[in-house]
């Protein structure tokens, strides 16, 4: 990887997305730049639909290394870029934007952040029957790192099946089964998996859980449970109540921003600088 270090002296990058306010991305990538000193500010970049082609096409100036993509732009940012990683293709998402000499290169990273997450907390997913919950972006991440890490199966459940199905065409040979959206398929679902991934949105507000709780009692002890929200969800502390291994979304959230790091810079990551970083941001 290039040093950039030895190209300019003065970086900017930022987060692009509709909304960014809520994004801890900008704490957590000013502590990296900072504690490894080298001069660069990391923005909130709020862009809508309309202003996305100027937006990525302000990412070719000299001093910007790259960007984070976010909601709702991880997608549509593809055709304004001059190359898409196969992993990001695969994943049908772009959440990392590496700029090189006016070349714009687009990467995911949620795939690496999640099995980076996995193995962080001592999570050996090979033997496991996973259940993910949701269909949109992030599902489709970690089912790919799933794979990866050769589950014995994966299901995936959505409330509104459709979806679920076209995730699985989008992921073509990856093996997947897509139950329907009932409420008994959700049960069965649930009784089967010793891996179960919240991937869906629900999570953030108070106590909204994504599927009824009593279905976590039939759930192995030796069950994980994994909620991508980067709060303590009222589903994590519901697995935990009855004796099972929690994972939320901030390791996560922080590894696929030290990758991203260091793709934009060509240096190693200061991982505990940034979980830091993203603990202080979380509970402010
Ligand atoms: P998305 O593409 O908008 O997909 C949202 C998913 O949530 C869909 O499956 C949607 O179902 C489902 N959903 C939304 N509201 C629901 C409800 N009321 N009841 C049941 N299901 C509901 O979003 P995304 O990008 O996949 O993100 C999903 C979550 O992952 C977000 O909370 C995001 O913050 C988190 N995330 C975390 C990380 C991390 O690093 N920790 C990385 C990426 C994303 P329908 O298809 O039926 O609408």
């Amino acid at each position: 990887m290039t040093d950039v270090a030895a190209v300019r002296t003065k970086f900017r990058l930022g987060v692009i997305g509709d909304p960014v306010a809520h994004s801890i991305s900008p704490a957590i990538q000013q502590a990296a730049f900072d504690a490894i000193g080298l001069p660069t500010t990391y923005e909130r970049w709020q862009t809508s639909q309309d202003e996305l082609n100027g937006r990525i096409a302000s990412l070719r100036a000299d001093d910007v290394l790259g960007a984070n993509v976010t909601v709702p732009h991880k997608q549509a940012v593809m055709p304004f870029l001059d190359e898409v990683r196969p992993v990001a293709l695969r994943a049908g998402a772009v959440n990392t934007i590496v700029h090189r000499d006016g070349h714009l290169s687009g990467d995911n990273t949620d795939v690496y952040g999640f099995q980076a997450a996995l193995a962080g907390a001592g999570v050996d997913a090979a033997a496991r029957s996973a259940l993910v919950l949701g269909a949109g972006g992030a599902a489709h991440g970690v089912i790919l790192g799933l794979a990866a890490l050769e589950v014995t199966r994966t299901l995936v459940w959505n409330r509104n099946a459709a979806r679920a199905h076209e995730l699985a065409a989008d992921l073509g040979s990856v093996p997947l089964i897509v139950c329907d959206s009932s409420h008994a398929a959700l049960q069965r679902a649930v009784a089967g998996a010793s891996l179960l991934i919240n991937a869906t949105s629900v999570g953030w507000h108070g106590d909204e859980v994504p599927i009824p709780l009593a279905m976590l009692d039939q759930l192995g002890r030796d069950a994980v449970v994994m909620d991508l929200t980067y709060r303590d969800t009222a589903f994590l502390r519901a697995a935990r109540a009855r004796g099972m291994q929690t994972l939320d979304g901030l390791p996560m959230l922080v590894y696929q921003g030290a990758r991203a790091f260091e793709l934009w810079t060509g240096k190693d990551a200061p991982v505990e600088v940034m979980f830091d970083a993203a603990r202080r941001a979380r509970a402010s």
